[in-house]
């Protein structure tokens, strides 16, 4: 079933269009990727969608139902990593959890803080203050963070970057294992090989509009996936 459907969403930013009649939706448990070229409006597609923005126009539906401005229901169900983290630097990994698991009612938090925290490799360094941690350890107590109240949603915009190998196969190991149990993700991605090797699905973003869409099986070789990106970007 959809899980979020997005009906014709617009966004003008000054006087410029950004995001032209956006229809899209993402089933459960699939792993869609929205990929396309730079600008072409993938991160305020993101921020619109996750409700860091207003749309201009059109409608967002949660489970078939109509989300109101500023709901509280987003907060609750859809899971956001951004380029921003919204972590307190003067915190340590367990406290910026248990800040944000007061904040989501998360029930038997501390239990669920550490574990999460062993989950993403930082259970060692769990009472040090994160001002000196390195982008990868961020990213990870970024990622605990999201996964704390249990979002039914992931959006992701450009997880990848910055991160060095280990972390890049963690995270994509923790977006495989979310999926299997049921999780729908949308990821932002213009790393070709991490969509190739995490996604289901393909929505191509280009001057604010979604030109193409297409199924990303087994059978499909990441070299297949370049052409079709390529022809599609070039005939529209
Ligand atoms: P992408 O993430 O695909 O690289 P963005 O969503 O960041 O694209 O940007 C899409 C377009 O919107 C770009 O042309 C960018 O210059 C423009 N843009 C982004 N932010 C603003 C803003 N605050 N005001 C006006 N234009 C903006
Ligand atoms: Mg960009
Ligand atoms: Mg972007």
């Amino acid at each position: 079933g959809t899980m979020l459907e997005l009906r014709k969403m617009t966004k003008m930013l000054g006087d410029k269009l950004i995001l032209r009649n956006i229809t899209l939706t993402l089933e459960k448990g699939e792993i869609l990727a929205v990929i396309g070229p730079n600008g072409a409006g993938k991160s305020t597609f993101f921020k619109c969608t996750v409700g860091l923005l207003q749309p201009t126009s059109g409608e967002i539906l949660l489970d078939g139902k109509l989300i109101k401005k500023n709901s509280a229901q987003i907060k609750q169900r859809i899971g956001f990593l951004g380029h921003e983290s919204f972590l307190y630097n003067n915190l340590s990994p367990l406290e910026n959890l248990r800040f944000y698991g007061r904040l989501y009612k998360v029930k038997d938090l501390d239990r669920k803080a550490n574990e999460l925290l062993k989950e993403v490799g930082l259970y060692l360094f769990r009472d040090m203050p994160i001002c000196s941690f390195s982008r990868g350890m961020l990213q990870r107590l970024a990622i605990a963070r999201v996964l704390l109240p249990d979002p039914e949603i992931l959006m992701l915009d450009e997880p990848h970057t910055g991160l060095d190998q280990e972390a890049v196969a963690l995270l994509n190991q923790i977006i495989k294992n979310k999926r299997d149990s049921g999780t729908s993700i949308l990821i932002i991605s213009h790393d070709f090989e991490q969509v190739h090797a995490l996604a289901d699905r393909a929505a191509l973003l280009k001057k604010g509009k979604i030109i193409a869409t297409r199924p990303l099986g087994e059978d499909v070789s990441l070299a297949e996936m370049k052409r079709w990106y390529e022809a599609e970007v070039k005939s529209s």
